[in-house]
């Protein structure tokens, strides 16, 4: 390759790995395969090898892909949380093998085999015996303090028989079984569904509500215990099992190289039978002496390497492609295939996302194409073949008006999606008043996709607000298929909706782009819907989870006329449109970041920090520029060093009191 196209190649390639990264780390919603994105990652790791001088410093090999969320806590990690090298055949591992026999300078290697989960790493730190902290990855060297969502996990102790400081890691993750519950549940609510367990599992230890993550039914496996105690890791292995922790019952002591790919092979058949996803296997040198005298790279160890399995792939016809139109008007393209087998489900449908990815598909109708579950349960396209092409195939026209109500279409200039404009069409009216009765809006049981549909077809209602005030005993019980009991299920559901919060009624407006948390943050920064109303896009944009595409779409649905005649509607019918008093919430310390340091008399770490934080201040693990108090208990640590060396205002637990006014 020539010198500048490699240089232009590198840039490319960095561009697209660190919008991946994006897109799978922070949003939850890869768009692209494992395979792909390791395909991608190799081509370049291989680029940079052999042309240094190219290497950027944004590159993703440089990197580890997730970073820390502003919602959160910060904490380090003591010993960073490292990513790992992928192999994806038997001759890797065979490389790998003579790479740390090379390096160890030992004829034979012992292994540990254990199954790769496919979740999120996570820290646990247990101090006398209890569980004190648990921590994301981040971006390997920071992660986020994610305590509390952690407490919700009902096989994570809380307290071990072991009194000595230790650190476990583990893998969180989540069961098929409940992945496809909460999707089924996504899928009604119009809301965007996980792709895969592992998204959904990252996506959830993010809710800033611990109430909602313990309704997600996480899981977790042990896989890493930091103690001095121990020679190998099997036996570090078989003593956290004995201290109460989930460690997995499926792993191997393997004396050499050729048991691991045995039993590795063993796995790709039987994996397809776990309760929960596993996207290869993980090879760990059992020696802890030899895994530090290997050390690590910047990125991962050199004792460990991930098998990774090939993603399931078969053959099938490309029979149609159906347009769905969404709740904020977006036409969904989704592909009809010929039924087709694949990890012991039958397929029969693809999501196909939106016109520019049929586009970079390349797909027609007819075509013969791959369809591909890599983890994921919901089945993507991924290519045609172009070489069974006869001339029949035809291609998908990106749609000029919407399939339902034939309004032309709209496409906005920084998004992909095509929309449909009218807001009375009736596959979005149908679409938003089935988010409105939705489990997180206002939960009323009994009014889903199916009545939605008859009651508006036979013209009952056409928004939100006639739930309240147009449906009535005599119209239900006049319809087919409505019994006595179903009509006054129904109208108590319609009833107990009323005293659902305001935080519930934001998101149940259905407006764009906003999601349950951030009609959270909408109800904890706005007393009344009508002050929500006349916020402008600067108000809004103040608050700091709120972005300018956010605040813009927040406007425009309050400039809609018929929005506000909605409201009317729901005001009318005593819907909460105006924020509950919370006992003990204020604003008191809005704009003010604390680092806390040393034991308080009367708060506990935790409780000190939920009292910051209903007042609206932060808590933050380090003291910088940033920090406006130091508060300070017994014994403070090192922080009470920094905090003087950069002048930060110290205090003690009084002069906090003083502060909160108690
Ligand atoms: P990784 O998933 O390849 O491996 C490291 C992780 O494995 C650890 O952090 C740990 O969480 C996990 N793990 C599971 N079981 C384990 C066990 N028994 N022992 C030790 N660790 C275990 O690394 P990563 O850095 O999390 O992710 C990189 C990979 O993610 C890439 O190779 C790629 O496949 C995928 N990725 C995909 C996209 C995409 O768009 N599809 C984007 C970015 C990354």
């Amino acid at each position: 390759m020539e010198k500048n196209k490699v240089k232009e190649r590198i840039d490319e390639l960095v561009r697209q790995l660190n919008y991946y990264n994006y897109m799978y780390y922070v949003e939850n919603n890869p768009v692209v395969t494992d395979y792909e994105y390791d395909k991608l990652y190799h081509e370049l790791v291989e680029l940079e090898k052999k042309y240094p001088e190219y290497r950027r410093p944004d590159s993703p090999t440089l990197h580890i892909g997730g970073q820390p969320l502003k919602e959160f806590t910060t904490v380090s990690h003591r010993i960073p949380m490292l990513s790992m090298d992928n192999t994806y055949s038997e001759e890797e591992l065979i490389e790998f093998d003579k790479r740390i026999k090379r390096g160890a300078e030992i004829a034979d290697i012992e292994y540990v085999v254990e199954l790769k989960y496919d979740g999120v790493a996570v820290s646990l730190i247990y101090q006398d015996g209890v569980f004190v902290r648990g921590a994301s990855r981040g971006d390997g060297w920071t992660g986020d303090d994610i305590t509390e969502n952690l407490k919700t996990l009902r096989t994570l102790p809380m307290v071990i028989p072991y009194k000595e400081p230790i650190e476990v890691r583990g893998e969180v993750y989540m069961r098929k079984d409940s992945f496809e519950k909460i999707n089924e549940e996504r899928k009604r609510t119009g809301e965007v569904l996980f792709a895969n367990p592992r998204n959904a599992t990252a996506g959830s230890l993010k809710l800033l509500d611990p109430e909602t993550v313990a309704k997600r039914n996480l899981q977790l496996f042990v896989y890493q215990g930091i103690l001095k105690k121990f020679t190998t890791h099997w036996e570090t292995l078989e003593f956290l099992k004995t201290l109460g922790f989930p460690v997995n019952p499926y792993r191997k002591l393997a004396k050499d190289i050729k048991e691991v790919i045995a039993y590795c092979n063993e796995w790709k058949e039987k994996r397809i039978h776990l309760p929960y996803n596993i996207d290869g296997m993980v090879i760990k040198v059992n020696s802890l002496s030899l895994q530090e005298r290997l050390g690590t790279t910047s990125k991962s160890p050199r004792w460990a390497v991930a098998y990774k399995f090939p993603a399931e792939q078969a053959e099938t016809t490309l029979k149609d492609v159906i347009v769905q139109v969404g709740r904020t008007g977006t036409l969904t393209p989704v592909a009809v295939l010929e039924p087709v087998q694949l990890s012991g489900t039958t397929v029969s449908r693809a999501t196909l996302h939106n016109f520019d990815e049929v586009k970079r598909l390349g797909i027609k109708i007819g075509d013969r194409v791959f369809v591909e579950k890599s983890g994921e349960i919901i089945p993507k396209i991924v290519k045609a073949i172009q070489e069974k092409r006869n001339g029949t195939e035809k291609d998908i026209p990106v749609p000029e008006r919407c399939p339902v109500c034939h309004s032309r279409v709209v496409k906005d200039e920084e998004e992909v999606a095509i929309r449909c404009p009218n807001v009375r069409c009736p596959a979005q009216v149908k679409e938003r008043i089935i988010h409105f009765t939705s489990r997180d809006a206002m939960d009323i049981e009994g009014l889903g996709e199916k009545w939605v549909n008859i009651l508006v077809d036979k013209g009952i209602i056409s928004d939100y607000g006639d739930i309240y005030e147009e449906i009535t005993y005599e119209k239900l019980i006049g319809l087919e298929r409505m019994g006595e009991k179903s009509v006054k299920n129904l109208l108590s559901a319609i009833e107990k909706s009323k005293t659902r919060s305001f935080a519930n009624l934001i998101f149940a407006l259905g407006i764009r782009h906003i999601g349950v948390h951030t009609s959270e943050v909408l109800a904890e920064n706005f007393s009344s819907i009508d002050e929500l109303a006349r916020a402008d896009i600067e108000t809004l944009s103040d608050i700091k989870e709120i972005g300018p595409v956010v605040a813009q779409s927040i406007v425009d649905f309050f400039n809609n006329q018929e929005n506000l005649d909605v409201i009317k509607k729901l005001k009318r019918a005593g819907v909460k449109t105006e924020r509950e008093e919370v006992f003990g919430r204020s604003n008191k310390l809005a704009g003010l970041t604390f680092v806390i340091t040393g034991i308080l008399n009367g708060y506990t770490r935790d409780g000190i920090t939920n009292l910051i934080k209903r007042h609206g201040g932060k808590v933050t693990e380090t003291v910088s520029g940033k920090t406006d108090y130091l508060l300070c208990g017994k014994e403070p640590g090192s922080k009470l060093d920094r905090a003087k060396a950069l002048g930060v205002k110290i205090i003690g637990e009084e002069e906090f009191k003083k502060l909160i006014g108690e």
